[in-house]
């Protein structure tokens, strides 16, 4: 039987495969596959308002079913943040090293390291039914960077799970336990039930 297709509004390659592995019912695409390719504006306030926001946006461009994840780090001393702003902590986007450079910093005399990543996901249908589910990891942030696997803020991430950073573990090991392997789970159990 032809599977569904399941268009994934990311153009980060380790989350469509990660997003694949547990869809296994749907012909999992990258929407850069399927000739979106538009970088749309984040402007929500909360991580499921994003996800929102880029899971409409391919919906809509393409006429199917699309899901988008948007996810973070927040650390529970500095308020929640970086949380939404994640990506362009130091100021702009996408540069890690900087990023981690001033989590760092901020951190310095700082006892409570816990910390949390969240990944929201939201699932949007091409007649506009949407769904939305969360996922959190649990930890603390290390005093130095530690092992140089993932991405991010990985190597500045114990896992309350794998007892080791993020940095430390492999790609297996970090997804079994993974905010949005959660989040993905979570929606599939909504999924199921709506
Ligand atoms: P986005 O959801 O792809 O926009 O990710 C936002 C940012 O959060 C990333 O650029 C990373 O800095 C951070 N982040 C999200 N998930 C992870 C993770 O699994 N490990 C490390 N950093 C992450």
């Amino acid at each position: 039987m032809k599977k569904e297709r399941l268009v994934v509004a990311t153009g980060n390659a380790h989350k469509l495969r990660e997003i694949a592995e547990i869809f296994t019912d749907y012909e999992v695409v990258s929407q850069k596959q399927m000739g979106f390719d538009e970088d749309v504006e984040e402007t929500g306030t909360t991580f499921a308002e994003n996800a929102l926001i880029k899971a409409r946006a391919a919906a809509k461009a393409l006429g199917c079913k699309a899901l988008a994840d948007d996810s973070g780090l927040c650390v529970d001393a500095l308020g929640g943040a970086p949380g939404i702003y994640s990506a362009r902590y130091c100021g702009y986007h996408g540069d890690d090293k900087k990023n981690r450079d001033l989590l760092l910093k901020n951190m310095k005399d700082v006892t409570n390291r816990a910390a949390h990543f969240t990944s929201a996901i939201a699932l949007v249908d091409a007649d506009g039914r949407e769904l939305v589910a969360e996922g959190h990891t649990y930890g603390k942030i290390l005093y130095e960077e530690t092992g140089d696997g993932g991405f991010g803020y990985d190597c500045l991430f114990e896992s309350d799970d794998l007892k080791k950073s993020f940095g430390l573990a492999t790609p297996e090991e970090k997804n079994s336990v993974s905010h949005r392997f959660r989040g993905l789970q979570n929606l599939l159990e909504k999924m199921r039930k709506s």
